[in-house]
């Protein structure tokens, strides 16, 4: 079972599709977000204008994915969704392009990867709706500029660090997304549970959404695989009991961490006698990229009291130590 689901099945696909809210007001948390877009959206409705381009970033299955389709909801327009890996050419670029209808949201999720040429044949296309496409092969060949419709894209990343400064400088709208708390999954977790028709008692909600990672898509994951249990080992409910049984029998850490995490506290602890330590060599140890431990992991570290950042590294603290069973006395924390 991969908590860390960086790859989703198609059945996968399908469950997150089904549970995916479709307003603003089913979407929870991220409130200071999406008070913000609930404006930028209601005022280029009034206007009959596009939203402003807008960037999303944030960890993977935070919602936003989710947020875009809501934002093309909500401006009554049409949505069409692709990612930066898979615009392969400016060709195929164009062609989503010269499909949009007026004011439409085009969604490229991991805009980061976009190769640099298609990334540049991207400027005029958001600056001024208009691209050049070039006709005919050999001595002929010559470039039309074609206009496009006014549209709004909107690019999610999780590597926000990675994203080239005039890219950047094209977003209007440019917000962060950060993990969830508690109280938050549950409200998510009871909603997935009504919407997949299978009861829930308030502390198995609880347990869920404790080992969630502050994650809305492992929440829901979670709940599919706790559901499972329900109906075969329990009456179909999904109880405390039930709950923290599937957990255990999925190896859920207590926490929530996943397998990276872990990674990272056993290295500071172990190998930089609990720090501090910087993050490029902590990133090194693993063999990940820096900017995705410090982008990715570390925030949620960090957030759940496992790591500190000092201004000579990061510290592994008391709870680190405790969650992995090793001496704090022995490491050169306070
Ligand atoms: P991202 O694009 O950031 O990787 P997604 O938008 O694909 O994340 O979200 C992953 C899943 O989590 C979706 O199926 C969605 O149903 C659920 N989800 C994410 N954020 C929320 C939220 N705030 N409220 C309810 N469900 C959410």
């Amino acid at each position: 079972f991969d908590i860390r689901q960086q790859t989703v099945s198609p059945a996968e696909k399908e469950f997150e599709k089904a549970l995916r809210p479709l307003k603003f007001s089913d979407f929870s948390g991220q409130n200071g977000v999406v008070d913000n877009l609930e404006v930028f959206v209601e005022a280029a409705k009034y206007r009959g204008e596009p939203l402003d381009h807008t960037l999303l970033h944030g960890p993977p299955g935070l919602g936003k994915t989710t947020l875009s389709n809501i934002i093309a909801n909500e401006l009554g327009v049409g949505f069409k969704i692709t990612s930066g890996p898979v615009l392969d050419k400016p060709g195929d670029l164009a062609g989503i392009l010269t499909s949009l209808e007026p004011n439409d949201v085009l969604f490229i999720d991991e805009i980061h990867r976009l190769s640099p040429v298609v990334e540049e044949y991207l400027y005029s296309a958001m600056e001024d709706y208009r691209i050049d496409i070039m006709i005919d092969k050999g001595p002929s060949a010559r470039s039309i500029q074609i206009d496009l419709n006014p549209f709004t894209l909107v690019g999610a990343t999780t590597r926000s660090g990675l994203l080239t400064a005039p890219l950047r400088a094209r977003f209007g709208i440019n917000l962060h997304l950060e993990y969830y708390d508690p109280e938050t999954l549950q409200k998510i977790i009871k909603r997935s549970a009504m919407l997949l028709q299978v009861p829930i008692e308030d502390e198995a909600a609880v347990e869920i959404s404790r080992r969630s990672r502050g994650t809305p898509r492992i929440a829901n994951s979670l709940l599919r695989r706790v559901r499972d249990f329900a109906q075969v080992k329990g009456n179909g409910t999904i109880t405390f009991d039930i709950a923290q049984m599937a957990l255990k029998a999925l190896n859920i850490d207590q926490y929530g961490l996943d397998e990276i995490d872990n990674k990272i506290l056993t290295t500071i602890i172990d190998k930089f006698r609990g720090g501090p330590v910087g993050v490029s060599t902590i990133a090194t140890a693993i063999g990940e990229d820096g900017g995705t431990v410090e982008e990715v992991y570390e925030p949620f570290l960090i957030m759940e009291g496992f790591i500190k950042r000092t201004p000579r590294g990061r510290m592994a603290t008391k709870l680190a130590y405790e969650h992995l069973g090793r001496n704090p006395y022995t490491s050169n924390i306070m």
